[in-house]
């Protein structure tokens, strides 16, 4: 019998992105199923532990088994985790780096209990160092922390705003980690506020189709499991991270449309990370709004934006995760010219890539997660 091969011409493009949010774990971690259920999200994103402590507290096994079934009950998933903000994998202190090795093995241990698909962390910043320098220090971190995990849950880098000498802004970073580490496990978190304040403009069909032909050549589009769906309240290479509701920021719904328009991020999980239409964090809204953009539907009413931005009301839930401490001003961290292969890769930065040299920004961002999750 001849094998039948799949015949040539293009493949169908999948049905669209899972949609859905990060939600509150706060008091028992399977409150996440109600809530989840509450705002019809198809997906969720929970933290493990406070994200501001290092101290975390024991999930009690019922609540674990209570997650996992609720979840798989209802249908919700491929599920993820956020992993604490404090993490650097990049740091020059030992003990700091231990401790990070060490909260993402308890989250990653966690995540198998809970059976969510992965942990999203960001990876640090190397303050000053250089992206070469702390490269192999993060590659056998993050092989400590595989080999202590659970084998069916993924690590996912995400990608980073571009402000202080934060890593992962470029999408070459984030590939050159993947290859250090050399474990199919490692796996990537797309967020698109991030990525168009580091200057990769999800607003323009043309320059979105270069972003993600260079993350395909660094990356690996097989890579993208995750999708933090946030407009920006900054603009285009701006180097900050301040999330806005969709179609409230510079991304626009358009962005969200364009994004749409690959596989990569359509066969993607999508959640949101936005302050909410009325403050309170991710809201059905702003997912009935994706909804409609995955379903080429019409779109829900968008409320308009509050005069002065919106900032009052928003600041209360915004970025319940995805906050970097743009603390320092300046350096990319990425030196041209060196002679690794990771580091000539990195060159092919996007043209719009104005991003890195601003940034400076005190940033509030550890008061407004830290009252979203008690
Ligand atoms: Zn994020």
């Amino acid at each position: 019998m001849p094998t039948s091969r799949t015949p040539a011409g293009p493949t169908p493009p999948t049905p669209g992105p899972i949609l859905g949010a990060h939600v509150s774990s706060a008091g028992h971690i399977d409150l996440a199923v109600g809530h989840a259920t509450k705002m019809k999200a198809e997906a969720v994103q929970v933290f493990g532990a406070a994200p501001q402590q290092w101290r975390r507290k024991t999930h009690p096994q019922t609540d674990i088994d209570a997650f996992r079934e609720g979840m798989t009950q209802a249908g919700i998933g491929p599920n993820f985790m956020h992993g604490i903000y404090l993490v650097n994998l990049a740091t020059a202190d030992s003990e700091h780096l231990t401790k990070g090795i060490a909260s993402l093995s308890a989250d990653m241990q966690l995540a198998g209990g809970l059976g969510v698909a992965g942990v999203i962390f960001h990876v640090g910043s190397h303050k000053g160092a250089g992206f070469d320098a702390v490269l192999p220090q993060i590659a056998q971190a993050i092989r400590e922390v595989l080999a202590e995990s659970p084998p069916n849950v993924w690590l996912c880098l995400e990608n980073n705003a571009g402000g202080g000498d934060s890593i992962g802004s470029r999408f070459a970073e984030l590939g050159a980690i993947r290859e250090a580490v050399g474990n199919d496990r490692v796996r990537v978190c797309f967020d698109t506020c991030h990525a168009h304040a580091a200057g990769y403009d999800l607003t323009d069909a043309a320059a979105l189709d270069e972003a993600m032909a260079e993350f395909d050549r660094e990356v690996g589009s097989d890579a993208l499991v995750a999708v933090h769906a946030n407009d920006s309240k900054t603009p285009l290479g701006s180097g900050r991270d301040r999330h806005e509701n969709v179609g409230w920021g510079t991304i626009g719904v358009g962005g969200f449309r364009n994004l749409l328009a690959f596989d990569a991020f359509r066969s993607a999980t999508w959640l949101l990370e936005v302050p909410g239409y009325e403050g309170g964090g991710p809201d059905a809204l702003n997912l009935r709004v994706l909804k409609a953009l995955r379903e080429g539907k019409r779109l829900p009413r968008i409320p308009k934006k509050p005069e002065g931005g919106g900032e009052k009301t928003a600041k209360k839930a915004t970025g319940t995760v995805g906050k970097t401490s743009a603390k320092k001003r300046g350096k990319t961290g990425t030196k041209v010219g060196t002679k690794t292969k990771a580091a000539t890769k990195r060159k092919a930065a996007p043209k719009s890539n104005a991003a890195t040299k601003t940034g400076a920004r005190k940033s509030s961002a550890k008061k407004r997660a830290a009252k979203t999750e008690a």
